[in-house]
């Protein structure tokens, strides 16, 4: 016996993402510095770094960003509020949001437009979650448990619909919505789950291989949402899991040199840092990989209208 490692395909990137990331590398070579990120671009350490090494700088409020400075939304997105602050301060703006995100700000727009009381699900002070409610503020309320929805109180007559955060976990979510369904039977829901499908399929892996592995190991940043829902998918199969963004947190004492270790990233982190955790396993254990594509994923999202043009690949 010796060390195996199942290697979950989907994992890493996202073409949310990959977009994000392209955009910003785009930007950097045609424009240069000074360059302002609104929020961390994309949820990981590594990514950030290297951008921030780069020269980027990566800012919390748009105050940082000199009058007439070039800032780019990331992919979490913003809410109307600080685009509105942009145009007063007269910034070039570049929008990175993911395109998924941008539909659950449309519904969110149109049901608050329709008179309705929107149901939030998902985690409050997350990027996407602030930008999301900035759409309808008075319209709006943030519910991330069933007990939460437990303590929510509405007149009768109020039209209610509910919408999601698009990093939840699958199955969480189910739990929260099937409780909002049944405290409020005529509650409307998006006509398609807000939950996008890179989260559902780096889920739909880790659920499907966790029950074949002894321990799981997730690339990912503390703050990344949906690599935070794949460790806590992992411990609900029943495994012990660890968040890592590189090989260097690696813990030896984790593994029994005959353990099958589950291998997968979040959306956010790149394939370098699985291929460096891999190598430390392979030198440290002997471990062989053994790669396991549940699904596949043939997902491409346009760069932001600012920078189309602009690229040199055949993207365009
Ligand atoms: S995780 Fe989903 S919503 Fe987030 S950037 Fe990727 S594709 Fe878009």
């Amino acid at each position: 016996m010796m060390m195996k490692i199942l290697l979950a395909s989907p994992r890493g990137f996202c073409a949310g993402v990959n977009m994000a990331i392209e955009s910003l590398e785009l930007a950097l070579a045609r424009f240069g510095t000074p360059l302002h990120v609104y929020h961390e671009i994309v949820h990981n350490q590594y990514v950030v770094k290297r951008f921030r090494d780069a020269g980027v700088t990566f800012v919390e409020t748009l105050d940082e960003v000199p009058a007439g400075g070039r800032v780019m939304y990331s992919a979490h997105g913003v809410s109307p509020e600080i685009r509105q602050i942009a145009a007063e301060r007269n910034l070039q703006t570049i929008d990175a949001t993911c395109p998924l995100v941008t539909k659950v700000h449309k519904e969110a727009v149109r049901y608050a437009k329709g008179g309705y009381t929107i149901i939030l699900v998902g985690h409050g002070g997350h990027d996407e979650v602030i930008g999301t409610m900035g759409e309808a503020p008075n319209s709006m309320v943030l519910v991330e448990s069933p007990q939460d929805v437990d303590a929510l109180e509405f007149p009768a007559t109020q039209s209610l619909a509910y919408l999601t955060q698009t990093t939840l976990s699958v199955d969480d979510a189910t739990r929260i919505i099937n409780r909002l369904r049944e405290r409020f039977p005529n509650i409307a829901n998006p006509p398609k789950d807000d939950i996008c499908y890179a989260t559902q399929n780096r889920q739909e892996a880790v659920r499907e291989l966790a029950r074949e592995a002894n321990v799981a190991l997730v690339l990912g940043s503390q703050n990344s949402s949906n690599s935070q829902r794949l460790v806590s998918l992992a411990k609900e199969v029943g495994i012990p899991a660890h968040l890592i963004d590189a090989a260097a947190e690696i813990d030896f004492a984790w593994f029994g040199k005959d353990d099958t270790v589950l291998v997968t990233a979040g959306a956010s982190a790149p394939e370098i840092v699985v291929e460096d955790c891999i190598a430390v396993l392979r030198k440290q254990f002997g471990a062989v990989v053994e790669p396991r594509a549940i699904r596949e994923e043939n997902v491409h999202f346009p760069l932001p209208r600012e920078l189309r043009g602009l690229a040199t690949s055949d993207r365009s």
